[in-house]
């Protein structure tokens, strides 16, 4: 394990709410009182202990704002068989308390200091973090460019729908761009298909103007994409990538 993280201390959190995103996804609120703060794009480790002293710890990414503040947003898909994931949508109540270490992460991060414009793009709930970025991004009114292009096997797998259309509602709020890879429903303005050059070109994910770029989500979707993004030209230190996984590969 990586020592600095070994370093950072545990602390305990209370979970204070808990909401329906889909119908296999849900946003914890936890009260972390010692929270010391954090960077958009930043992660934890969250550990649960058994009464018989077994432990399990997983990564998740921090979908709220960056801030001082001491509470904390985690948006959980639900992954079958999952041990952590099913724990938490199954069994977490409000007032239960489970254990927190961060904020972990110093590459995956945003700061509206270093704003030069974002080109934004994630797999299913790759969008976490980025979610957690463009909050930022609106708390601070920012003026740059952002789009987001945001993958999702169906429409009602969308985490987020309603705040990402209000972000995008915003002045200068994020261009956003929705696609869906398997069937849309009547009416559907979006995409229809994974991510390709074509749609990235088509919708202006281009390395004019020298944006960053963020790409999160399981990790064949961040390979196709970043892979795709090189091709059209984007220098490999402008575009970073996260990727979720069963050990975070
Ligand atoms: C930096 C980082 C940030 C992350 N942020 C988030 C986040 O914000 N939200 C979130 O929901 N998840 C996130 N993850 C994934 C998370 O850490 C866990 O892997 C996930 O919740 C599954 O844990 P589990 O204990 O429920 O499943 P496990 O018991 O670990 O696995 C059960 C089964 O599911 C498979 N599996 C495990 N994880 C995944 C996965 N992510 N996708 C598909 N199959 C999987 C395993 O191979 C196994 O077969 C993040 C991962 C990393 C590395």
């Amino acid at each position: 394990m990586d020592q600095t993280i070994a370093t950072i201390p545990w602390l305990l959190a209370t979970a204070v709410a808990i909401r329906n995103e889909t119908a296999t996804v849900k946003t914890f609120t936890f009260d972390v009182p010692d929270w010391p703060g954090h960077l958009a794009g930043q992660h934890v480790d969250l550990r649960l202990t058994a009464e018989d002293g077994y432990v399990a710890q997983r990564s998740y990414s921090i979908a709220s704002a960056s801030g001082t503040g001491s509470h904390i947003d985690l948006t959980i898909d639900l992954v079958a068989d999952g041990e952590v994931s099913e724990f938490l949508h199954n069994e977490l109540r409000i007032g239960d308390r489970i254990e927190l270490r961060g904020p972990i992460g110093g590459y995956f991060t945003w700061s509206p200091r270093q704003d030069n414009g974002l080109l934004l793009l994630a797999g299913g709930s790759g969008i976490v973090p980025l979610m957690s970025i463009l909050r930022t991004r609106a708390l601070v009114k920012s003026e740059r460019l952002a789009r987001l292009l945001y993958s999702s096997r169906s429409a009602d797998r969308i985490i987020y729908r309603e705040g990402l259309e209000a972000l995008a509602a915003l002045p200068n709020g994020v261009i956003l761009t929705h696609t869906v890879t398997r069937g849309a429903p009547p009416g559907w303005k979006g995409e229809r298909s994974r991510i390709g050059r074509v749609m990235l070109t088509r919708r202006e994910f281009t390395p004019a103007g020298h944006p960053d770029v963020f790409v999160c989500g399981p990790a064949a979707f961040v390979e196709t994409v970043a892979g795709h993004l090189a091709a059209m030209g984007h220098p490999e230190d402008k575009v970073r990538t996260e990727r979720f996984g069963p050990t975070g590969e």
